[in-house]
């Protein structure tokens, strides 16, 4: 009982953080091979799990296509 009334509290007003997240969720893509980062998505091969932003990835995390960089990105507006 509790945990259903805590949960109504909680969708709603989270609503406005949920949409900030949604916005700063931003797909990046690598400049070298094309291949675009979608946080949504994350990167499974790499032990990335979706919902990780871009600028939440490891230092040591590359382009799972091509080998490239987090530097060798860039924002991908689409
Ligand atoms: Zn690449």
């Amino acid at each position: 009982m509790v945990a259903f009334l805590g949960s109504i509290i909680f969708k709603s007003k989270n609503r406005t953080d949920n949409l900030l997240k949604v916005k700063k969720m931003q797909k990046y893509i690598c400049t070298v091979c094309g291949y675009i980062y979608d946080p949504e998505a994350g990167d499974p091969d790499s032990s990335i799990a979706p919902g990780t932003p871009f600028e939440h990835l490891p230092d040591d995390w590359v382009c799972p296509t091509c080998g490239a960089e987090k530097a060798d990105f860039e924002l991908y507006e689409g």
